[in-house]
């Protein structure tokens, strides 16, 4: 008898498992269920070459609907996950209709944390998560508006690079004392801010978070906690995000800072796997229990879930890695900073190509690579294998990194 698969969600991790369980070679019934309008579509370009209008929507997608009719995976899109009934193995859909599985995949990815402040439901505010959210903040997206970023996350501040290339007039307010505080080291945020204050962006750190927006149906201003105002035509939130966990949690799964999942995926039901966004996986490369929001991390967990459905083992253990555009820049990450008792830069930020390398003792443990590419790629080996590198050695530009890198590896 055939399996029947059901897939919770339809974003990133959604697509690579169905991509993944037909290349694993499964013959059986794949029902992948998705609550917004599109097929599985990558997000990073919503804040970047989609929200700049340099992509067509078309471009986004994963898979077109060709792969899905091929490879007969059933796609339910507009369509939620209300209720996962685990003692019957069957999901209710907001259609009404009842599914049967033998294996359940929650894919249900994160979704935006919501700030409180007086004003928010104006018209003109918005977050950044979907297509349509990019839709709805078009319109006033032109060249001479006024734009308000709240949060100087990587989502904020390339929507800020976006802008203020486009004309706009821009401005980022921060809560901590510096931007991307979260992702990178102190060299690697004032780096960023100088380049976006160079573009024209006005960067305020330190900013009392209890402002207020003001407007008569479609925001006009903000008004910070000092009494201060400054006029907006759109503001965009951008202070994280929460992993979606809803259905998980009220099935009874284990769930704490996303649904609790093993190396091979399986949560508390051994029928039921989660991947993505969505979950709380260990980690043996790191030695501890990660949740992440990357498209290298849903990729990954995917392949993982497939393969696990299919019966070939593959357990996950991967080096965390994450990119962010700004302007001229690729911003490459690597590793997990935090341990580190020092950071060593290599390169010199003022020609708009560096490194900066976290050590933990004589080990490197992460790495911010900006225009780097050689120094990512070959840092991402040198991580996974635990390597010790010299700190004055790995400064010194007149050694190609690339010798640097074998002699550590060898
Ligand atoms: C603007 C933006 C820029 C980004 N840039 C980068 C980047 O540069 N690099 C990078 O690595 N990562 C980036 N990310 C993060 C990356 O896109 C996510 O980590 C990735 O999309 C996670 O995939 P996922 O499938 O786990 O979750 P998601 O992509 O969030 O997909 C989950 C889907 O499930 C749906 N869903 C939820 N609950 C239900 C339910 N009950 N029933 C049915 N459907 C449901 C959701 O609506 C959603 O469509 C960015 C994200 C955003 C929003």
């Amino acid at each position: 008898m055939s399996e029947t698969i059901i897939i919770a969600g339809a974003g990133h991790a959604a697509g690579q498992v169905t991509v993944s369980l037909r290349q694993g070679g499964f013959a059986g019934k794949i029902i992948m269920v998705g609550e917004e309008p599109y097929l599985p579509y990558q997000r990073p370009p919503l804040s970047k070459k989609y929200l700049a209008g340099e992509l067509e929507l078309d471009r986004l997608l994963i898979r077109k609907q060709k792969f899905y009719d091929e490879h007969d995976i059933d796609v339910r899109l507009a369509t939620r996950v209300e209720e996962i009934d685990r003692s019957n193995r069957s999901v209710t859909l907001s259609t009404g209709e009842k599914l049967g599985y033998d294996r359940l995949v929650i894919a249900t990815g994160s979704h935006v944390r919501k700030v409180d402040l007086p004003g928010v439901g104006l018209a003109g505010v918005h977050y950044l998560r979907t297509i349509d959210d990019v839709r709805t903040m078009q319109p006033d997206f032109q060249p001479g508006k006024n734009l308000i970023v709240i949060g100087a996350g990587y989502i904020g501040l390339e929507v800020a690079a976006v802008a203020v290339t486009r004309g706009m007039n821009v401005t980022v307010r921060e809560m901590a004392d510096r931007v991307m505080n979260r992702v990178v080291c102190p060299e690697v945020s004032a780096f960023f801010e100088k380049v976006h204050r160079e573009a024209g962006v006005d960067i305020r750190c330190n900013r009392n978070p209890n402002s207020e927006l003001l407007g008569d149906g479609h925001v006009e201003a903000l008004r910070a906690a000092d009494g201060q105002e400054f006029p907006a035509d759109l503001v965009c939130i951008g202070v994280g995000v929460l992993p979606t966990t809803d259905i998980a949690a009220a099935a009874g799964l284990d769930c704490d800072d996303g649904v609790l999942v093993d190396e091979c995926c399986h949560t508390s039901d051994p029928r039921i796997l989660a991947v993505g966004d969505c979950t709380n996986h260990p980690n043996s490369l790191l030695g501890r229990r990660l949740r992440l929001e990357s498209v290298h991390n849903a990729q990954e967990q995917a392949k993982t879930a497939a393969a696990t459905i299919c019966g070939h083992l593959k357990p996950y253990a991967q080096i965390p890695w994450f990119w962010s555009d700004q302007y001229d820049l690729k911003l490459q990450i690597v590793g997990l900073a935090g341990t580190h008792d020092q950071v060593v830069l290599r390169g010199n930020p003022d020609d708009r190509s560096f490194a900066a390398f976290y050590m933990e003792g004589d080990r490197l443990i992460a790495v911010d690579a900006i225009n780097r590419a050689r120094e990512f790629m070959l840092s991402k080996k040198l991580i996974a294998q635990g390597a010790r590198l010299d700190a004055e050695i790995l400064a010194d530009e007149s050694i190609e990194f690339k010798d640097l890198a074998t002699a550590a590896l060898d």
